[in-house]
């Protein structure tokens, strides 16, 4: 058997730098919640508002953590050992920064095209940054790609990826998703339980919105 190495589970942060939650984002951070969990890693959503109701099926999540705290005052004191997954960083993430970070750090804000860099909202407090290559990714799919490079030490460009994704609407229409994925065992892309079908509901309603 090949011998291959592990790195001890890590914490990977969301800070969530939305106001609201909108559903897109509830799904993604259930999926990172049960990702992390059987992945013998710590999830936390962090800077969370007090006034903020997270819906009944998240609450419920395993390996969910809430925190109402930010990360600067959650990790005061071991800020360098948190790294920002920063689409801007100049240095691509590789499996030995998981000898030398614990704590993983992604913006928990929904992806835009053209991208807005509302990542620069916590690269300004002064983090080591790293890049998970040049295309933007969901958020799930950043925090699923960082536990691939540093807990099964897997380089970050020998992970299979789909970039922009053609999703079918109905028999006329399609759309085009403007991220990558992972290229899950049935060559499709991995995508949240229930996101498919979020997308098609808010394209049908898009188009309907025009009639
Ligand atoms: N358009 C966005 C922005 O305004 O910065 C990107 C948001 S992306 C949907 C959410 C988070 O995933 C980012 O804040 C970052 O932590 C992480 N992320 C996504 N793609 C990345 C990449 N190629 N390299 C590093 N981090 C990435």
């Amino acid at each position: 058997m090949a011998n291959i190495r592990q790195s001890p589970g890590k914490t990977f942060v969301v800070e969530h730098l939305d106001p609201e939650l909108e559903e897109w984002s509830s799904l993604e951070y259930f999926t990172i919640a049960s990702e992390s969990h059987d992945a013998g890693a710590r999830f936390l959503l962090s800077s969370v508002p007090a006034s903020l109701k997270l819906p009944a099926n998240l609450q419920q999540a395993k390996g969910l953590n809430i925190e109402t705290r930010g990360i600067e005052e959650i990790y005061a004191s071991s800020k360098d050992k948190v790294c920002l997954l920063d689409p801007a960083a100049s240095k691509d993430l590789s499996p030995e920064d998981g000898d030398t970070f614990d704590i993983f750090l992604f913006g928990g804000i929904l992806g835009d095209d053209p991208p807005r860099d509302r990542t620069s909202e916590l690269r300004k407090k002064g983090y080591q940054g790293r890049r998970l290559g040049p295309v933007q990714m969901t958020t799930d799919t950043a925090v699923r790609v960082t536990r691939i490079v540093v807990q099964d030490r897997v380089p970050v460009d020998k992970i299979p990826y789909i970039d922009h994704p053609e999703l079918r609407i109905n028999k006329n229409e399609s759309t085009e998703m403007p991220f990558r994925y992972v290229k899950g065992s049935d060559g499709q892309p991995i995508m949240p339980q229930g996101m498919v079908d979020l997308i098609k509901k808010d394209s049908e309603k898009g188009l309907g919105d025009l009639l």
